[in-house]
């Protein structure tokens, strides 16, 4: 049964798998650059964001390696349909979360949206598995309805002048009040330079008394 919902082949090393394995052959998943312990992640985060976001917590699950393993993986997610890896690398962040004893209280996680017209080609947002496993692993609602993209910039110039200015996605929220007094996690499956990050977060911050924190899969630096 499991054969047929997920690939027999490691999505790291291609090997065929062990009946025990999933997705990931033991030996692919020990090489995996782990970040989320000694809170490693969390200072690397903060540092990116340091004087441009206040972040209550943040975390990474591991450390992007360009042409290396995390990279394949990432691609396998985003670009050949292996959705389910995301909720596998949810499931496995939110047990190091738990192993560590979180007292987050986070009320919602929210996903970085992908726009309507790049969810309708692929058929899903690559980092929603994560999300929702999270969200589960947290005791936190998963909302994918209130931080919506509405298109990217380049789609925009045209029709607005002022936006010429910006560069890169445009983010909006729905509902602003169901963001007043919450504590949200943003969620995102590579922060880089962290400016989506930091958009999305604007967005968020038009709630009343909003505290963000912060969760991808991989990061890098
Ligand atoms: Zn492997």
């Amino acid at each position: 049964m499991l054969n047929i919902l997920f690939p027999k082949r490691c999505c790291g090393c291609e090997k065929a798998l062990a009946s025990h394995e999933r997705l990931l052959c033991v030996s692919c998943r020990h090489q995996i650059p782990l970040l989320c312990h000694d809170h490693l992640s969390e200072l690397l985060i903060k540092k990116k964001f340091y004087g441009r976001l206040q972040l209550q917590h943040a975390i990474s699950l591991m450390r992007f390696q360009k042409q290396g393993l995390t990279q394949k993986l990432l691609h396998h997610m985003k670009y050949y349909g292996v959705k389910e890896l995301s909720a596998f690398f949810g499931n496995w962040l939110g047990n190091e979360m738990d192993a560590l004893n979180n007292t987050w209280n986070v009320d919602m996680v929210i996903p970085v949206p992908l726009d309507r017209k790049r969810l309708k080609k692929r058929g899903y947002n690559q980092v929603a598995g994560f999300g929702k496993r999270m969200a589960a692993a947290l005791d936190a609602e998963y909302r994918d309805n209130i931080l919506l993209k509405t298109a990217n910039i380049r789609s925009q110039v045209r029709k607005n002048r002022f936006l010429r200015f910006e560069s890169g996605a445009v983010f909006t929220v729905n509902n602003v009040d169901e963001l007043n007094d919450k504590h949200v996690l943003l969620v995102d499956d590579i922060i880089t330079t962290g400016a989506t990050i930091e958009k999305c977060a604007a967005e968020l911050f038009k709630g009343k008394h909003v505290k963000l924190s912060v969760a991808s899969i991989a990061i890098t630096g």
